[in-house]
């Protein structure tokens, strides 16, 4: 095969290949310049990564497992391998970037986070971070998510963020991004803005595929250590792209392991009715940055949808554009019935409920395992699926 080099590290201007780059407000240039300057450094510095990986392990409980699924392994006569991040507290990888962008900013001298959230996981996530860090917290939600996501809401408020309701428009995600983006043009002096997936804006692809790289580093290790070899290929799910970056990153360089991404097919092709950016999106800028986005033919944006909430997104990370445009990595999709049918079978054959999201991860990896092509298989199981059973057996009982 031979995929020539691969470039690890955006350019200068924050691109790879053809995405990424930082389409924003001057004034924020320069913010975003020192945010990527302090971040070169600090990840260069011993007391910063000691402290990260500190908290990494006794805090949020790292190293995850590697768990061979000796059931399905026999089912489907194929090596499944799982990376747990279902197991990291508050139950998915998401814990790992919020952690290091807490301390980032604590770095910059910032006193409070400000991130948006749509189902809540991230806000979760982030309202943690901040307070084992000692940060205040601004998380910008949608006054619908707000009334459908009330555990999570409950759930940050404990944690002591301040949950800010956004009335305009939709209601949603997209308003809580617009918002929580102009609160902190506002505040950029004091407050650090804790985007939620490997997107937006350079330096942020960047620090995120850092800080979920400890998931790819470890998965390595681990399965040379299990399986006496490195798998034959490794799959995730994608929504902006970091659990899957943060597993990628670890194997990119090696040859022999091909490498899948997931992303949600939701109900249909049909625009409108999924969230695969990389397979049916085309180039375009959203949220500061350029990426495959989900477009009608005028170049509007359309709504994603996917029943996973956390995939739901209409763009994604600039880093996976530049793989696919490589060939390194393949990306396809699952359904949203597939995923369901992953959800129930992972519970009943190993006794892990996983999250939606995992869910189309596992769902792939179990369709690639039928076809034979494979001895070995490692499957990034992203978070856990406590926060969907109430919906799945609403809509989903089996
Ligand atoms: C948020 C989320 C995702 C999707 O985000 P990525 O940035 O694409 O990783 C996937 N799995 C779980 C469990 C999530 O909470």
């Amino acid at each position: 095969m031979g995929f020539g080099k691969i470039n690890i590290m955006p350019d200068s201007e924050g691109f790879y290949g053809n995405y990424g780059g930082q389409f924003v407000p001057n004034e924020l240039k320069k913010e975003f310049q020192k945010i990527a300057e302090t971040f070169l450094n600090c990840i260069k510095e011993k007391e910063f990564n000691d402290e990260l990986n500190d908290l990494l392990e006794n805090y949020a409980g790292r190293p995850s497992p590697v768990y061979y699924a000796k059931n399905l392994s026999a089912k489907y006569n194929c090596g499944i391998y799982l990376k747990r991040e279902d197991l990291n507290h508050t139950g998915a990888h998401k814990i790992n970037h919020s952690l290091g962008e807490a301390l980032l900013a604590k770095r910059m001298g910032k006193s409070k986070l400000i991130a948006e959230t749509g189902a809540g996981q991230h806000g979760v996530a982030i309202a943690t971070a901040a307070a084992i860090t000692g940060l205040e917290c601004d998380i910008y939600m949608g006054e619908i998510d707000i009334v459908k996501e009330k555990p999570n809401v409950e759930r940050m408020k404990i944690l002591g963020a301040n949950i800010v309701p956004v009335s305009d428009g939709t209601k949603t995600l997209k308003e809580a991004v617009d918002a929580s983006f102009n609160a902190y043009l506002k505040e950029y002096n004091t407050a650090m803005y804790a985007i939620g997936s490997a997107v937006g804006p350079y330096p942020f692809p960047m620090i995120i595929e850092y800080f979920q790289s400890v998931i790819g580093r470890e998965a390595r290790e681990q399965f040379l250590k299990q399986a006496g070899k490195l798998p034959d290929c490794i799959i995730a799910c994608v929504g902006g792209g970091s659990n899957a970056i943060g597993l990628f990153s670890g194997f990119i360089e090696d040859e022999s392991v091909d490498i899948y991404g997931v992303e949600p097919l939701g109900r249909s092709s049909a625009a409108g009715d999924n969230a695969a950016s990389m397979n049916f999106g085309k180039d375009g800028i959203i949220h500061g940055f350029k990426c495959k986005v989900l477009q009608d033919a005028d170049g509007k944006i359309t709504n994603a949808y996917s029943v996973a909430s956390g995939l739901d997104y209409p763009g994604v990370g600039p880093k996976h554009c530049y793989l696919a445009e490589i060939g390194r990595v393949k990306y396809d999709v699952i359904d949203d019935n597939e995923a369901i049918n992953a959800f129930y079978e992972l519970s009943k054959a190993e006794g892990i409920i996983p999250a939606l999201e995992s869910s189309h991860a596992v769902a792939y990896g179990l369709k690639l395992a039928k076809t034979g092509k494979y001895k070995d298989m490692l499957i990034n199981l992203s978070g856990r699926g406590d926060k969907d059973i109430e919906f799945v057996l609403s809509k989903f009982n089996c």
